[in-house]
C-alpha cells in the first residue's frame, strides 16, 4: 500500500494468518453459542473489519449491533470512564452478547464497555479481541476469544488507524518512521 510520506509499514500479522485465526474463532464461537440468541456488538471504529470477517465465520443466526466511544481525555484516561457517542440500536433483553473489539491495550475502554453492558440486561456478555498487547494491561478485563498476543508497538490495518488512515490495509502492521 501506499504510504504517508516518511512512514513504512512492516507487516506484524499476515493476512492470512487473521484469515486462518478468525475461522478457527467462528467455529468456536458457533459450538460455544449454539441454540442461543447471540448479537455480535461491534466497537466502532476499529472493529469493523473484524467483526464483518468475524460475523461471516459463525455458522449461527445472530444480529449485529454497533456503539462507539470516546474517552473524556486525559484527565479521565486513568479512570476509565468513556462516553458513548453512538448507542445500541436495540436491546439487549434475553440476548447474549459478545462484544467485538480489534485491540486490547490497557484495558480501561472495554473495562468500561463491559461493565456497562452488563448492566443492560443481557443473559451473558463475554469479550472477542483480535489483538491483545498483554504487556500493557492496567486494568483486568476478561478476553474469552483471543486472536493474537502481541508486543507493546502502535498498529495500524485490518481496521486500525493511525489519524484515520491504513484502515482498509489487509495486514496488521507496525509503522515505522523511514
Ligand atoms: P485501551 O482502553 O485498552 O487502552 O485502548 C483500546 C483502544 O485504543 C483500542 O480500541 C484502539 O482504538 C486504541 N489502540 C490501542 N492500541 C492501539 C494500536 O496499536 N493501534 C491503534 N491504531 N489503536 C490502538
Amino acid at each position: 500500500m501506499r504510504t504517508a510520506a516518511g512512514e513504512r509499514l512492516e507487516v506484524l500479522v499476515s493476512s492470512q494468518d487473521i484469515k486462518t485465526r478468525v475461522e478457527q474463532l467462528g467455529k468456536r464461537i458457533s459450538a460455544d453459542y449454539d441454540g442461543k440468541d447471540l448479537v455480535l456488538i461491534g466497537i466502532l471504529k476499529g472493529s469493523f473489519v473484524f467483526i464483518a470477517d468475524l460475523a461471516r465465520a459463525i455458522d449461527l443466526p445472530l444480529a449485529v449491533d454497533f456503539m462507539a466511544v470516546s474517552s473524556y481525555g486525559m484527565s479521565t484516561k486513568s479512570s476509565g470512564v468513556v462516553r458513548i457517542v453512538k448507542d445500541l440500536d436495540n436491546s439487549l433483553d434475553g440476548k447474549h452478547v459478545l462484544v467485538v473489539e480489534d485491540i486490547v491495550d490497557t484495558g480501561l475502554t472495554l473495562n468500561y464497555i463491559y461493565g456497562h453492558l452488563k448492566s443492560r440486561g443481557a443473559m451473558s456478555v463475554k469479550i472477542c479481541a483480535l489483538l491483545d498487547k498483554v504487556s500493557r494491561r492496567q486494568v483486568a478485563v476478561p478476553v474469552h476469544y483471543k486472536g493474537f498476543d502481541i508486543p507493546d508497538e502502535f498498529v495500524v490495518g485490518y481496521g486500525l488507524d493511525v489519524e484515520e488512515r491504513y484502515r482498509n490495509l489487509p495486514d496488521v502492521c507496525r509503522v515505522m518512521k523511514s
